[in-house]
């Protein structure tokens, strides 16, 4: 059977991408090395907060905002500074992203069944002069059921276009090597893992029972980032951020682990920008890990202390949510990995959140009854510090 485009890795962007490209008529090959219970990827675990600009919900909350200003916070977080080379394409992206942010992404994503919370949250603040780095006003909005509304939105499309013989959704199907003729990718090979049992986001094996070769005019790679592989992390780990820490947990998945980037890159992909990681220093271990290392991130409110190990006060901005690469730096300077939040019981019971769809079972069972008792416990604090991202 032909197919006009392979799609590797069944995570958000892999199922957006095929729906889209099949929706134009094309039939589309979509391989993951999970099996299907884990179809969505990170997207399923995920908070659900979605980038909107000048939106009902922000106008509701009296919140002024513009694709002008959203520019210019864009413009200061990223920090473009290799504009003829590695950001030439980002920048480009970063602009129409943001005007499909300002424009149609709020209706298309409603067209999918996909609703907002009405409280829009605000992530990472900034807190340095107004073309630094940060969001100028909230725009972290959330989605009505998180993360696996979003995923269940787009499984739904894939589900339809496998019955009309668009889409063939190949799980247990590992690429290991692309196929490169005349300098052009024309296809994959790879391994068939053993059927698993591996229930959402676990550790599945990694036993090759056969193997397997597609060929397309076409490949997109859509496998996600590095976060759960901590060596390649430390080896792209960036010098301004001083040296990597001794001890990390992970926020994704164990088949986050970037092998197909390196796959890619050895074929003749190029990779930008590895030094442009993202990470959360509010996190602790998962109570109940699902993958190896699970950590969370805490999302907590204004009243907690924040202290470096020593029992020194964090200096502004380095306030929880506001600058968490800025806040980085400020730790790994005063030469210990870990940090103390100082608080009380009842303002654990107030203000604190936790980032991702298993620890807010109230907005991602959708369950009005659960977010009214939530809501009660936070009356007394400010709406705007339900946020989060990765
Ligand atoms: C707890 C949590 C909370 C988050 N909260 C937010 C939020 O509120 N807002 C936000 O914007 N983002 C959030 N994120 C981040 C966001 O969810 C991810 O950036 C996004 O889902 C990544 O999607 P992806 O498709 O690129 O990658 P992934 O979801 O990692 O999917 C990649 C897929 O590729 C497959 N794959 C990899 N290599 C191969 C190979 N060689 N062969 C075959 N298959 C392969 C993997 O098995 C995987 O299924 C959160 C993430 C987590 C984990």
């Amino acid at each position: 059977m032909g197919f006009d485009v392979i799609v590797v890795g069944a995570g958000l962007a892999g199922l957006t991408a095929t729906a889209e490209i099949a929706d134009g008529g094309k039939k589309v090959l979509l391989l993951d090395q999970e099996p299907e219970t884990s179809i969505g990827g990170q997207a399923w675990w995920s908070f659900g907060g979605l980038f909107l600009i000048d939106s009902p919900e922000q106008r509701k909350m009296g919140i002024k905002d513009s694709k002008e200003l959203a520019y210019q916070d864009w413009m200061g977080s990223a920090g473009f500074d290799r504009l003829y080379d590695e950001d030439y394409w980002a920048k480009q992206w970063a602009e129409a992203y943001l005007d499909f942010a300002a424009d149609e992404k709020r209706d298309w994503l409603r067209s999918l069944g996909i609703k907002f919370f009405p409280v829009v949250g605000w992530a990472e603040r900034g807190g340095y002069l107004a073309d630094g780095h940060g969001n100028s006003v909230p725009r972290f909005h959330i989605v009505w059921g998180t993360g696996p509304a979003i995923v269940e939105a787009f499984e739904k499309r894939i589900r339809t276009q496998i019955d009309q013989g668009l889409v063939t959704y190949l799980p247990r199907h590992r690429v290991d090597q692309l196929l490169i003729e005349n300098g052009a990718a024309v296809g994959v090979k790879g391994s068939i893992l053993e059927p698993s049992n591996a229930k959402r986001g676990e550790k599945s094996s990694r036993t090759v029972i056969d193997d397997f070769t597609y060929k397309s005019p076409t490949i997109v790679i859509s496998s996600g980032g590095i976060g759960a592989n901590f060596d390649l992390i430390r080896k792209n780990w960036p010098e301004r951020l001083g040296s990597s820490p001794q001890n990390m947990i992970s926020g994704v998945p164990d088949h986050v682990d970037g092998r197909m980037l390196e796959i890619s890159e050895k074929t003749g992909a190029r990779i930008v920008n590895r030094d442009r990681m993202w990470h959360y220093t509010e996190g602790i271990k998962n109570h109940s890990p699902v993958w190896t290392e699970h950590g969370i991130r805490i999302l907590p409110g204004p009243s907690s202390l924040w202290f470096d190990a020593e029992g020194n006060r964090f200096q502004a901005p380095n306030f929880p949510g506001f600058d968490t690469l800025g806040t980085l730096e400020t730790i790994m300077k005063t030469g210990y990995d870990y940090s103390w939040f100082i608080l009380t019981q009842k303002i654990i019971e107030k203000e604190f959140a936790l980032s991702g769809s298993e620890q807010n079972p109230d907005l991602t069972g959708k369950s009005y009854k659960r977010l009214l008792e939530r809501l009660k416990k936070w009356s007394a604090r400010s709406c705007s510090s339900i946020y989060g991202s990765r």
